[in-house]
């Protein structure tokens, strides 16, 4: 089966032999050193001031981020699950929340953020996808960010690139954490939350707040290459690794370049078989289809054709589906799903096969890289 799902991602297999290695106790010189690496590499990845790595998914990030910033309220773009979530957060930590809700296919406005920041002059910290994975949508966050802090540069800005970091460059001028989460680009396992920190970030929090989540307490031990609790130190050695490949593959920019050129050919494809790509401003992350037949598709890629791809979630479930261009994809197993999904479209009677999507997916591939 191949795992074509936007979150978790396949582990390449090195990684995962490198976990594999006996448990190393995380107080000692070596795992020191093996997390000053990934410290190192992280810092440089985000392009921040510094970085806090949490045993925890990815929401303990969002958590963190929030409780550690927001001081009284918050204004979060809700546009899909992850948006949403932003809010219970807020919420679910007696915060005041001030939310801009949007259709899942509809990107945040500079305009909208400006509007609810004249109408509530108290709110301090702002929150946002990069990609709002539940439909695949790219947030203008460097556009916003830069209006905001232009508005008042004390409004602390919070971007999770959970399906953004490792896709595709980020200009973070004006983000104070960007967040990522080891299951998404960075090819791991579940379990290890991100954080890129701004200066200014590390200055509001302080003294922190929370306890396990404190990024003061938590910054301090980790700018000593040590963690204030349990390390997860088989996900910190995997990252490492990810890194070692991602180097030997030729580089982050290269990574970047091949992510792009492979949606520009993935989504170009899908278009040339007669799908529609559901966000209006798609993000490079993964390729969403709204469709009538989404869940038949889905189904048949499982079942006939060894490929999961995600599905939709609330008003979205069975009427979209989602596929992964995140991380190290070989493009022979891409050309596999595109040509399946052609397939299921067949096998659905909707179109007469003809080799459309792998076509259309190879030209792609072969101008853009020319
Ligand atoms: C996956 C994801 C998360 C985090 O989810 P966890 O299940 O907590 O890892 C947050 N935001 C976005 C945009 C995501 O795609």
């Amino acid at each position: 089966m191949l795992l074509f799902t936007p979150g978790p991602t396949p582990v390449p297999e090195a990684v995962r032999l490198a976990m594999a290695e006996p448990t190393l106790h995380h107080r000692t010189p070596e795992f020191e050193a093996i997390f000053k690496e990934a410290r190192e590499s992280l810092i440089k990845l985000f392009g921040m001031d510094d970085a806090i790595m949490i045993a925890g998914s990815g929401t303990a990030a969002m958590e963190a981020s929030i409780i550690n910033l927001c001081k009284g309220k918050a204004l979060t773009v809700n546009a899909g699950k992850f948006g949403e979530r932003f809010g219970k957060i807020v919420k679910a930590h007696g915060k005041e929340l001030v939310e801009l809700k949007y259709e899942w296919n509809t990107p945040a406005s500079v305009e909208d953020v400006l509007k609810a920041l004249d109408e509530h002059s108290d709110i301090d910290t702002f929150a946002i996808q990069v990609c709002e994975s539940a439909g695949g949508l790219r947030h203008p966050v460097e556009e916003i960010a830069a209006a905001i802090k232009a508005k008042n540069p004390n409004i602390m800005v919070i971007a999770d690139g959970i399906t953004a970091v490792a896709v595709e460059p980020i200009d973070v001028s004006n983000i104070d954490i960007l967040i990522t989460g080891s299951q998404k680009a960075l090819m791991l396992p579940p379990g290890l939350a991100m954080l890129g920190l701004s200066f200014a970030a590390i200055e509001r929090i302080g003294k922190g707040s929370g306890y396990y989540l404190n990024l003061a307490s938590e910054l301090a031990k980790q700018r000593k290459n040590t963690t204030a609790y349990t390390a997860a130190t088989t996900l910190i050695i995997g990252l490492n690794k990810i890194f070692e490949l991602i180097e030997k593959s030729g580089g982050m920019e290269l990574l970047y370049r091949r992510t792009a050129v492979r949606s520009k050919a993935l989504l170009a494809a899908l278009q040339a078989i007669g799908l529609e790509i559901y966000p209006k401003a798609p993000a490079k992350a993964m390729a969403t289809i709204i469709d009538p037949n989404a869940e038949d598709i889905r189904k048949l890629l499982k079942t006939k054709y060894s490929v999961n791809v995600a599905g939709g979630q609330d008003h979205l479930k069975g009427k979209i589906f989602r596929i992964n261009n995140m991380g190290l994809i070989e493009t022979n197993e891409m050309l596999w799903v595109v040509d399946s999904i052609e397939s299921a479209l067949a096998d659905l009677g909707r179109r007469v096969y003809s080799g459309e999507a792998t076509k259309i997916f190879s030209q792609t591939l072969r101008e853009e890289l020319a």
